[in-house]
C-alpha cells in the first residue's frame, strides 16, 4: 500500500534454527544440490528481520531434473509392496516425533508462530504420515457384478504417477505431509515446491525422509524465490512426466496453475482461499461462542484459510457477544516474538500481509465500523499487528467481501436465520463455516444449507487428520486427509475379463 509507514523491527533476535536439521540446498534424487547458477535467496525471521540462511534458488532446469528423478523413482516405488511403503512412512513419522522440538523451532523461526502452536503443527503434520502409513495398506478395489454370464469385472486402484506439490507458508510442515503422506502411500512420487518464506521445514523433512530410508527420487524438494516461482510452476504444471498437481494457496495462484494444467489435462487438487462465516445465533451458549471465536480467529494470528473471516451475530445477543469477545481478547492474546514465553500472537508473515489488514480496517472504519479493540500496528515492531475487533460492519465493506488473512474480527449484525445464510453463502468461495446454536432443528438446517466444504457446529477448530479437508465453489477441488485424501493420488482402472 502506498504511503504506509513501516515500523522498524524492534524484536531482539531470539531466533536460532537448530543446525542438525537446517538444510539450504535443494533435495533432488536423494542428493543435496545447489542451483546450477549458484543463485540463492534469503529466508528471514518475520519477527526480527534477521536472515536465517540463504537457500538454493532453483529454476526450471533444477525443476526438470527433479521431475526426471521422480519419474525414474516412480518406476520402482509404484511396485514397492504397500506394507513396505507403510513401514517407511511410519519411520518418517517416528523421526518427526523424535525431532519435534527442532522442527517446531524451525517453524517459529521462519513463520513466526508461537512455539506452542508450532509444536501443535508438528504433531498435526506428523499425524498425516502416521495416518497414511496406515491407509497405505487399505487401498481396496472392487469386484463388480455384470449382467453377462461369461464376464467378470474388476476395478483396480493404481497410483497416478509423479505429483507436483506447491505449498504455502502458513503451515510450513503440515501442508506438506498432508499431501506427500497420501501421495507416497498411494505409490506416487513427488516434487515439492515450498513457499519462498518457509522452505526450511520442507528441507528438514527431506533430511528426515532420507534418514527414514525413503528411496532416492521419491520425495524431491525444489525451493525457489518468489521471482522464480512462475517459471518453476510452469514446469511443474506442464512437464509431460507430471501426472498430478496438488496446490494449497491463494485462489489467484490456483487459477494460474489450473490454466497451465489444462493443456495436458493433468489431475488437480486445489485447496484455495476461504472467507469463513462464523454465525452466532440468539440461542447460542455465548461463553462457548466467544471462546470458539477467539480460537478460530486468532490461531496463527488469523493466517489460516479456515480462520473465521466474518462474524455474523444475531441482533438479540450482538452487544453481549462483542463484549465477551473483546474481554477474552484483552485477557488471552499476547503479541510478541513466538519464541517468548506466553506469546500467543506472533508476527504476520511479511509487509504484504500487514498492508492487507491495515487496508481492511481503514476501509471499514471510513465507512462507519466501530473500532472496539486494536486497529493499529503493534509496538512489538514491524510485521506485528494488534488483534482487532470491529463492530457495525456491513456487507459492503472490504473485510466482508474478501479474506483478510490476519488478526481482524469484523462483526456484522443480522436479524433472521435466512438473512445470515444469505450473507454467508454470498461469497464465491466456500471452505469452512462455523455456527453456534443450541436449537437441534436449526443445527441441521444451517449445517446443510451452508455452502462450504467443512462446518464447525459449536466448535471453532475443526481440522483433524482423520477428517476430510477441502472446499466448494472457488475454494478448490478435492479433499485432503481422511480416507478420502488418498483417492486424489489414485486412478481407477476397470478390467473386464471375457470369455469365461
Ligand atoms: P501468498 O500470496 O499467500 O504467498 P500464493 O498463492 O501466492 O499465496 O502462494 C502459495 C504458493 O504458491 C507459494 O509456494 C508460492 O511460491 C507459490 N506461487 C505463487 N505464484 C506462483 C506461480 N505463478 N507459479 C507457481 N507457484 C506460485
Amino acid at each position: 500500500m502506498s504511503g504506509i509507514l513501516r515500523l522498524p523491527y524492534r524484536m531482539a533476535s531470539t531466533s536460532s534454527v537448530p543446525a542438525a536439521l537446517l538444510r539450504s540446498a535443494a533435495y533432488v534424487g536423494g542428493s543435496w544440490l545447489q542451483s546450477s547458477d549458484s543463485a540463492t535467496f534469503p529466508v528471514l525471521d518475520p519477527a526480527t528481520g534477521t536472515e536465517l540462511v540463504k537457500v538454493a534458488d532453483c529454476g526450471p532446469r533444477e525443476c526438470r531434473e527433479a521431475v526426471n528423478a521422480a519419474a525414474k523413482a516412480f518406476q520402482s516405488w509404484k511396485d514397492v509392496p504397500s506394507k513396505e511403503r507403510s513401514i517407511l512412512l511410519r519411520k518418517w513419522y517416528d523421526l518427526m516425533i523424535q525431532h519435534k522440538d527442532e522442527l517446531a523451532r524451525i517453524i517459529t523461526a521462519e513463520n513466526g508462530k508461537p512455539t506452542k502452536e508450532a509444536l501443535g503443527e508438528i504433531a498435526y503434520a506428523a499425524g498425516f504420515l502416521e495416518w497414511y502409513s496406515e491407509e497405505a495398506r487399505r487401498i481396496y478395489g472392487d469386484v463388480i457384478s455384470v449382467p453377462m454370464k461369461d464376464r467378470r469385472a474388476l476395478a483396480l486402484k493404481q497410483p497416478v504417477g509423479v505429483a507436483s506439490i506447491i505449498t504455502p507458508w502458513n503451515f510450513p510442515s503440515a501442508m506438506i505431509t498432508r499431501k506427500v503422506g497420501a501421495a507416497l502411500a498411494a505409490g506416487c512420487t513427488v516434487v515439492m515446491k515450498p513457499a519462498e518464506d518457509t522452505p526450511l521445514s520442507a528441507l528438514a523433512l527431506a533430511e528426515l525422509a532420507h534418514q527414514a530410508g525413503i528411496p532416492a527420487g521419491v520425495y524431491n524438494v525444489v525451493p525457489c524465490s518468489r521471482e522464480k516461482a512462475p517459471a518453476v510452476g510452469e514446469v511443474l504444471c506442464t512437464h509431460p512426466s507430471v501426472a498430478k498437481i496438488s496446490f494449497t494457496g491463494s485462489t489467484a495462484t490456483g487459477k494460474i496453475l489450473l490454466r497451465l494444467a489444462a493443456d495436458s489435462v493433468k489431475r488437480v487438487s486445489m485447496e484455495l482461499g476461504g472467507h469463513a462465516p462464523f454465525i452466532v445465533f440468539d440461542s447460542a451458549d455465548l461463553d462457548k461462542a466467544a471462546a470458539g471465536a477467539l480460537a478460530c480467529k486468532f490461531r496463527n494470528s488469523g493466517q489460516t484459510c479456515v480462520s473465521a473471516n466474518r462474524f455474523l451475530v444475531q441482533k438479540g445477543i450482538q452487544d453481549a457477544f462483542v463484549k465477551k469477545l473483546s474481554a477474552l481478547m484483552a485477557k488471552e492474546l499476547h503479541v510478541g516474538n513466538g519464541f517468548d514465553e506466553g506469546v500467543t500472537q506472533g508476527p504476520l508473515i511479511n509487509d504484504r500481509a500487514v498492508d492487507k489488514v491495515e487496508r481492511h480496517i481503514k476501509d471499514a472504519v471510513s465507512q462507519g465500523a466501530r473500532l472496539v479493540a486494536g486497529g493499529k500496528p503493534s509496538d512489538a515492531g514491524r510485521n506485528f499487528y494488534e488483534p482487532t475487533l470491529l463492530s457495525n460492519v456491513t456487507t459492503q465493506m472490504l473485510c466482508a467481501k474478501e479474506e483478510t488473512f490476519g488478526p481482524l474480527a469484523p462483526v456484522i449484525e443480522f436479524d433472521t436465520e435466512e438473512e445470515a445464510i444469505a450473507i454467508a453463502n454470498s461469497a464465491n468461495v466456500g471452505l469452512a463455516g462455523y455456527f453456534y446454536s443450541q436449537d437441534p432443528a436449526q443445527i441441521w438446517r444451517v449445517a446443510e444449507r451452508l455452502e462450504v466444504g467443512m462446518v464447525g457446529v459449536n466448535e471453532g477448530l475443526l481440522s483433524s487428520v482423520e477428517c476430510p479437508f477441502g472446499g466448494v465453489k472457488q475454494s478448490g477441488i478435492g479433499r485432503e486427509g481422511s480416507k478420502y485424501g488418498i483417492d486424489e493420488y489414485l486412478e481407477v482402472k476397470y478390467v473386464c475379463f471375457g470369455g469365461l
